[in-house]
């Protein structure tokens, strides 16, 4: 078993001398620099001019333009969207960054496909929760956390990991626990994990069980009923207890089928193409066609974004969804809240 470390296994002292800047106050950023300074961290927070740096600015933080942030900090976490950090780094970040103080991020995808490569005089870490910004501040109001994977690229103080750690208590993460990466291994299990499983293997499973049952005459309420809104509770069934626990759960007729028709649609074949889509992963070459398109302002991201929310489920979910009060507003409408 990997080493998991709790907030018994983590000395604070040497962040609590640091000043954090938290650049960026969207879903991790506004986690991050309310935990931080809950735990008695000292805190500011760089941002443009917009709606962040108000609400930022109503939470009673300094707000100071990127560049000055980091003027001013020992330890700068940089919480932009990844497709943005680029550019902000290079523009606001590196010229500013003081030689021995430490930049640290949520996620690799920069360092590890080489598009913020950070001066060798400064620590470069990682603390990455395994879960969505608001969830990070949420848990640690009512006393848990979400946890994290921490990780070092460049040490060159010799702190760099009590920082990490540190950072992780002060977030709220060791309070679910830590455990060791590398920017490699956060990166690319993360791409994976949300193209073949969370994110494009779910909607597709989705999308196809909803298509073969219209295609084949029934109702497409029915459908969404069936292959949608019925994932959430098998998926909660799984989160609480593993596959075991959901199987328990379901009639033995489910189980049975579980086991005889599952392997016929998730099979060798589709994990031949999951291996095909990590090898992507691993090569670059998913990264290189993600940063170009956005270089070209995001054409097939948005052609197909605006697709996908015409398809006959997602007219079906909207209306199914008015009828019942019960679920959750949306989170895009609420505010941005998921992301994996
Ligand atoms: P968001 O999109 O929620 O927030 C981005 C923030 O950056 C906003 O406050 C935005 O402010 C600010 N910003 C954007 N562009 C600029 C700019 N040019 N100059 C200054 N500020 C800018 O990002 P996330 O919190 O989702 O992601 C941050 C990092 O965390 C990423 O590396 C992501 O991979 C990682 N991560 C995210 C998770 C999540 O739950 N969302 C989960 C785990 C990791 P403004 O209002 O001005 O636009
Ligand atoms: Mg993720
Ligand atoms: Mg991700």
């Amino acid at each position: 078993m990997a080493k998991v470390l709790y907030e018994k296994d983590i000395q604070q002292e040497v962040l609590k001398q640091r000043k954090i800047a938290v650049i960026g106050y969207g879903s991790q950023g506004h986690a991050h620099a309310l935990n931080l300074r809950d735990s008695g961290y000292d805190v500011v927070v760089g941002l443009r001019p917009g709606k962040s740096q108000q609400k930022a600015e109503q939470d009673g933080f300094e707000v100071l333009p990127v560049a000055d942030a980091v003027r001013t900090a020992d330890v700068v976490m940089v919480l932009l969207p990844d497709e943005q950090q680029p550019t902000v780094y290079y523009q606001s970040i590196q010229a500013n960054l003081k030689s021995g103080s430490a930049i640290a991020f949520a996620h690799g995808f920069n360092i590890h496909f080489s598009q913020v490569v950070p001066p060798l005089d400064v620590d470069v870490f990682l603390v990455a929760p395994k879960g969505p910004g608001h969830l990070v501040r949420r848990t640690f109001v009512e006393g848990a956390g979400v946890p994290a994977l921490y990780g070092v690229q460049q040490d060159v103080t010799g702190n760099a990991k009590d920082l990490a750690l540190a950072y992780s208590q002060g977030i709220g993460a060791a309070r679910a626990g830590v455990l060791e990466t590398t920017f490699q291994e956060e990166t690319e299990t993360d791409l994976f994990g949300e193209q073949a499983v969370l994110c494009g293997g779910i909607t597709n499973l989705i999308k196809a069980g909803f298509e073969t049952l219209t295609e084949a005459g029934y109702q497409p309420e029915v459908a969404y009923f069936e292959c949608l809104h019925e994932v959430k509770l098998i998926v909660d069934l799984l989160y609480e207890g593993g596959l075991e626990n959901m199987r328990y759960s379901v009639s033995d007729t489910a189980q049975w089928g579980d086991f005889v028709s599952g392997p016929r649609v998730i099979n060798e074949e589709t994990k031949e193409r999951m291996k095909e889509v990590l090898a992507d992963i691993q090569s670059g070459e998913f990264a290189k066609g993600w940063i170009l398109e956005n270089q070209a302002n995001r054409p097939k991201f948005n052609a197909t974004n605006k697709r996908e929310n015409q398809h006959l489920i997602e007219q079906v979910g909207r209306e199914l969804r008015e009828l019942m009060p019960f679920v959750e507003q949306p989170i895009q409408t609420k505010q941005k809240d998921v992301k994996v």
